[in-house]
């Protein structure tokens, strides 16, 4: 081994973190400790059977084509299932308006890769998805943090906000937004708050990122438009994911955009990873097309909504005085927020030794705020865990209190 490997690192690995998140799920793997920490898909929700005919039916059909390198750009035919289902939404895009990534996380490095060089500032949320942040800042980029109210990023500092940069003679190189049962905090976007957004974004000129991989889980409400949809000039990107509607270990996502915005993508995916793995998009693609996607869909909502809803009753009966809460339409998160004196940092391991665990909510704060609160994830542990994790969560908060 060399003697000094740390001296050799290049600038861009010295500023890649560990991820707090993946750190703290090391203590929480516990088979004792009931973990709200993660965000883990429940694995009844994976369509073990219909995959195994798939995955068969693939390699004996389109053997040579499933087991050879894809295009860049993705496999045809997962792209004009996408396409439909988009239409089916009344959402209008084209071949070249869609590149197949490596799941959302690849999409995140890509950005940085294509519009970050250090000191570039990106406009996020206060509180935003972690590993988003992570991406943006291996590539030196300064985040700015606009503050949330329960309609998710405000407009109105956001505007405030680029008027400043601008008289400063700044520019963000993109607005960073997950308008759908937002990671960490469960808050949705209505719809008149995209369209403010989108005025402002087009107003300073500015691209808009739109990260919506739960989208597709709704429990309850009216869907909104999509930001791409209210924009239509082609100023936003928007990402989509298989991970949470269909299987995360496929690693299969894909990127919505501009087709000279796409362009961008499909050179710089090239020099990460040449394509996505090409079987695993032809088997999302007949798991598609026979019709069993939607199908499955719906059972996870399902399953999910009614995992929310305990939690909800249980923080109903045994959370103390002070604690309140989001109560997501769909995903897989919420956030709860302690009285403004407490630290959920100076709970984690009190929460721990009681045999329960949660995310603190500072990481999701790219300015270090956020002390007061935490992300917890239902979509994982039963339904009689959800209940006791809430009993034993609602005994460290009242002792610390
Ligand atoms: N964006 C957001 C907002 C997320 O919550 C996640 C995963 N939790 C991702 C992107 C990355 O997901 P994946 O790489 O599995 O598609």
């Amino acid at each position: 081994m060399i003697s000094d490997l740390n001296s050799i690192c290049s600038v861009n690995s010295r500023r890649m973190k560990r991820s707090a998140i993946r750190e703290c799920l090391k203590l929480t793997q516990r088979p004792d400790i009931i973990s709200f920490a993660g965000g883990l898909p429940a694995p009844a929700t994976f369509p073990y059977e219909d995959l195994a005919e798939i995955a068969c039916e693939v390699i004996r059909t389109d053997g040579p084509a499933a087991l050879q390198y894809s295009t860049t750009e993705g496999d045809t035919g997962l792209r004009e299932e996408l396409i439909k289902r988009y239409k089916s939404q009344n959402i209008d895009v084209s071949m070249d308006n869609i590149i197949i990534t490596t799941a959302s996380q690849q999409s995140l490095d890509l950005l940085g890769r294509i519009f970050i060089d250090p000191g570039d500032k990106v406009i996020c949320g206060l509180p935003s998805y972690l590993g988003g942040i992570a991406a943006f800042k291996t590539y030196g980029a300064e985040l700015v943090g606009i503050k949330f109210d329960d309609k998710g990023m405000r407009s109105d500092i956001l505007e405030k906000t680029l008027e400043e940069m601008k008289e400063k003679g700044e520019k963000p190189k993109f607005i960073y937004i997950i308008p759908d049962f937002q990671n960490p905090a469960g808050v949705t976007m209505p719809e008149e708050r995209r369209k403010e957004i989108v005025t402002i974004a087009q107003k300073y000129d500015v691209l808009i990122v739109e990260d919506s991989p739960y989208r597709e889980l709704r429990f309850e409400g009216k869907t909104p438009k999509t930001i791409f949809e209210i924009d239509g000039t082609g100023q936003v990107i928007m990402l989509g994911t298989f991970s949470k509607i269909f299987v995360p270990g496929f690693r299969v996502g894909w990127i919505v955009a501009h087709p000279d915005i796409i362009d961008k993508f499909v050179v710089a995916k090239q020099s990460s990873d040449l394509c996505t793995s090409s079987f695993v998009q032809k088997i999302t693609a007949l798991y598609m097309k026979k019709g069993l996607f939607e199908k499955n869909l719906t059972k996870i909502a399902d399953l999910y909504k009614r995992k929310k809803d305990v939690m909800m009753d249980a923080f109903e009966k045994y959370m103390p005085e002070g604690v309140t809460w989001t109560n997501p339409e769909g995903g897989l998160f919420l956030f709860l927020y302690l009285p403004e004196h407490m630290d959920s940092e100076k709970l984690f391991m009190k929460a721990v030794e009681n045999k329960v665990a949660f995310v603190v909510g500072t990481v999701f704060h790219c300015d270090g705020s956020g002390k007061n609160t935490m992300r917890l994830n239902f979509s994982y542990v039963s339904e009689e865990e959800l209940i006791e994790g809430v009993k034993r969560l609602s005994n460290v908060i009242r002792a610390e209190m």
